[in-house]
């Protein structure tokens, strides 16, 4: 039946732009089928319709209601829904105290530090994070990696402005024997397939049962299409798009100067340093990703703990202990005052928590009044 098959997933998520390249289908799929490749997810064998890459896909939306008291036990407030940022039992501005860690993390490596603190307490055995450049099969996305090590975790820090389908590594986390217990790290939308395989529970419950962390990032949505992204770097970078063979990104002062670091296909590297407001300028006149515009979700609020700027957002009970602990433990401390930095972080969640509450559940409205496909929250 086509609904239920991979040709339903594309004919409904594909093809209609609400995926965002989670690596959900790719983990749930009953007979492994479904690669992640250059375009996104594809078929890779025989389909037999049983219908888990559609009913787990968040792509086409998940259960809000269900989730909170899922995971919260009780609703959103609409004081809470009002103010943008879910439900959560504290709100600190901390960083790590490693200062290795604090430079390569994206706003000051709180969550690396956290990472590698379970690490070192062996209270996980890996962690589920995102590399880009050479990680990465395909220069327009970052990749999940499972990480071990400390060095991995590190290897892992830092924001990349691109998808990454963390979720697939779910199904390689189930099947390892070597691993009992992990974190994960995603943006809002990872965050809300995990837990909507939680709330499915039966066939799912494997993919999640080793889950014991879920660290979330808040995320103002600057994606792009694969086609505009690889657009607008090799304009940039002034090369060929056709000669990418790999991107990556990295914040290099504490001002937010950033880098682009690029490899050609004949090995040539090509890098490109700017000030974030130059790369504003960059991606400007590129659209932001479809789904993103449906997206009601900037402080990841399904998440254990959700990471941003200046947030550290605990959420759950678990979420909390642990920030507590590690503050405890000195490997988490108070982030310095930086002028500028921390006002253009507030007028950030503003807006973004504005545009994501009001202007995205109204484009939802109108969409859907207009008869187009749009994710359900109900
Ligand atoms: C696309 C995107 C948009 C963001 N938008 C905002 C915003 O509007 N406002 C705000 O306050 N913060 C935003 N953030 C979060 C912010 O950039 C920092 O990631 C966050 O403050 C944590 O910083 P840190 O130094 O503690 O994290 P780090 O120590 O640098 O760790 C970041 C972790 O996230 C993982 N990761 C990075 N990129 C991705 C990705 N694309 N998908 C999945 N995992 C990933 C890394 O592997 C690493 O484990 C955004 C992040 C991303 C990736």
């Amino acid at each position: 039946m086509l609904e239920d098959s991979f040709d339903g997933l594309k004919k409904r998520v594909i093809d209609t732009k609400l995926c965002f390249f989670c690596g959900q289908c790719c983990a749930v799929c009953s007979t492994g089928c479904i690669s992640f490749k250059d375009n996104g997810p594809e078929l890779d064998g025989e389909c037999v319709s049983c219908g888990q890459c559609l009913e787990a896909c968040p792509g086409l939306g998940s259960p809000l209601k269900k989730l909170d008291i899922q995971v919260f036990g009780r609703e959103t407030t609409p004081e809470e829904e009002a103010k943008g940022l879910g439900i959560y039992l504290s709100d600190r501005n901390l960083v790590s105290a490693d200062k290795e860690i604090q430079g390569k993390g994206y706003t000051g490596g709180k969550l690396t530090a956290t990472l590698a603190y379970l690490l070192e307490k062996k209270e996980i055995d890996a962690a589920i994070v995102s590399q880009w450049g050479a990680a990465s099969p395909y220069a327009w996305v970052s990749w999940p990696v499972i990480a071990t090590t400390r060095e991995e975790i590190i290897k892992g820090a830092g924001s990349k402005y691109v998808f990454s389908p963390n979720l697939m590594a779910l199904s390689e986390i189930a099947d390892r024997e070597d691993i009992k217990s992990v974190a994960i790290v995603g943006l809002g939308c990872h965050m809300q397939g995990l837990r909507k395989l939680e709330l499915l529970g039966q066939s799912y419950a494997a993919l999640a049962k080793k889950v014991k962390y879920s660290f979330g990032l808040y995320c103002g949505s600057p994606m792009r299409s694969k086609e505009d992204f690889m657009t607008y770097v090799a304009n940039m970078m002034g090369v060929s798009v056709h000669d990418i063979a790999t991107v990556d990104f990295k914040r290099v002062s504490k001002e937010f100067d950033i880098a682009f670091d690029i490899v050609l296909k004949n090995g040539e590297n090509k890098v490109k340093q700017m000030n974030i407001m130059q790369l504003f300028e960059v991606i400007g006149p590129y659209q932001r990703w479809h789904r993103c515009k449906f997206c009601t979700d900037y402080a990841a609020e399904y998440a254990d703990i959700s990471f941003g700027g200046s947030h550290i957002t605990c959420r759950t009970p678990k979420g909390e202990d642990l920030i507590d602990q590690v503050v405890a433990d000195g490997w988490l401390v108070p982030s310095e005052p930086n002028g500028l930095m921390d006002q253009m972080a507030i007028s950030i969640d503003q807006t973004m928590a504005k545009t994501k509450k009001v202007a995205n559940v109204q484009r939802i409205i109108k969409h859907k009044s207009d008869g187009k496909p749009v994710p359900s929250y109900d």
